[in-house]
């Protein structure tokens, strides 16, 4: 099967945690991806079938391409049920925290969270994990949290309650954080998980088409009209841009996850390192970035975004007007194109 990677003396603290659990709550980052409700689902899955009385708790809503996951609809959101979602997080007996690095990152739960006297098992793939846990399964090299988690599973010698249901979480989250086997995917061992999890039953042509390829119309012009209009080539830098406003975004009719993926899309453009998304939300500016090779965005955004994540895919925020997150961009260009990314160039 696939290489031991992780702590014997973790494992060994997780289980005893899992074992003496009855109330087990689930928790994820806010605006949670496939990787995070993936995660989330499987784990709840597996907690279910040992006979734990199991809740997956978000901070708030999650894409509607995810809500097709097997457990999605009992998924507690705390924008709609927050008391319950706090109750939930502070009265149990084991606290699952996954994909997330640092309090912050639950956004309105933070309080709950930090609150609950919980035993926590902490399984994240950020760097830097500040979060005060019990047991902590950190492993930033690792593509996904779903692909550690299925580790950490095997490890307490549970491969055997995957059912089909968390298999198609788990691969929902790996083809998540790879997009669908595209980055961050070198480990041959990636693929020995995706064998097992397929032979369990998970749908892998499905998973692409509700994940990867369904759109709106309204998206799919949204999309064109942003690379159309909209994008801007940083020559000299090696960098690209596209900004929306509120009004464009109205134009199309935007609903949240529409602009997922388009900032990847300056990346195809030879002589293109790193690309910037910039979306007029209605109280801050969100900004998307995504890199090749060793230029860090994570660097980039956490020094001029207020925001962190991953060396190939962060993002953060500007406070102001979209206009002056683009000159704050355009002003810091040469400073930035210095520093993270003609080190890079080869
Ligand atoms: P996205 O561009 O998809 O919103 O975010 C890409 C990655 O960057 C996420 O997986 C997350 O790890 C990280 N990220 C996004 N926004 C923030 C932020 O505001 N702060 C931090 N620390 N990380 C972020
Ligand atoms: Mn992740």
């Amino acid at each position: 099967m696939i290489s031991q990677q992780l702590e014997e003396k973790s494992i060994r603290k997780a289980k005893a945690l899992v074992d003496s659990a009855e109330k087990v709550t689930v928790i994820c980052h806010t605006s949670p991806d496939g990787d995070a409700i993936g995660s989330s689902l499987a784990a709840a899955q597996v907690l279910g079938a040992l006979g734990k009385d199991v809740h997956v708790v978000v901070p708030d809503s999650f894409l509607s391409n995810l809500s097709a996951l097997p457990g999605a609809k009992e998924i507690v959101d705390a924008a709609k049920y927050f008391d319950f979602a706090c109750s939930l997080v502070k009265d149990c007996d084991l606290l699952l925290c996954l994909d997330f690095n640092e309090p912050g990152r639950v956004g309105r739960l933070k309080e709950a969270l930090l609150a609950s006297e919980a035993p926590k098992i902490l399984i994240d793939h950020h760097l830097n994990p500040q979060l005060e846990a019990d047991v902590l399964i950190s492993h930033p090299e690792m593509a996904a949290t779903a692909y550690l988690l299925f580790r950490v599973i095997c490890r307490l010698e549970l491969f055997n309650f995957i059912d089909r249901r968390g298999a198609e979480c788990i691969l929902a989250g790996m083809m998540t954080d790879t997009g669908n086997f595209s980055y961050n995917c070198s480990d041959p061992e990636l693929y020995i998980v995706v064998a097992e999890l397929m032979r369990k039953g998970a749908d892998k042509e499905k998973l692409n088409r509700q994940l990867f390829n369904t759109f709106s119309a309204n998206c799919l012009r949204l999309n064109a009209y942003a690379v159309f209009k909209k994008m801007e080539i940083f020559k000299e830098q090696h960098m690209a841009l596209i900004a929306l406003s509120r009004d464009e975004l109205n134009r199309f009719h935007y609903t949240r996850g529409d602009t997922e993926g388009l900032v990847n899309r300056p990346l195809a453009i030879p002589g293109v390192e790193a690309s910037v998304f910039m979306r007029q939300e209605s109280d801050c500016i969100r900004v998307s970035m995504r890199s090749l090779g060793d230029v860090s965005v994570k660097d980039i955004c956490s020094e001029y975004f207020n925001g962190g994540g991953h060396v190939n895919a962060a993002g953060g925020e500007f406070r102001g007007t979209l206009d002056e997150a683009v000159e704050h961009l355009r002003s810091n260009l040469p400073q930035i194109y210095k520093r993270f990314i003609a080190p890079c160039l080869k």
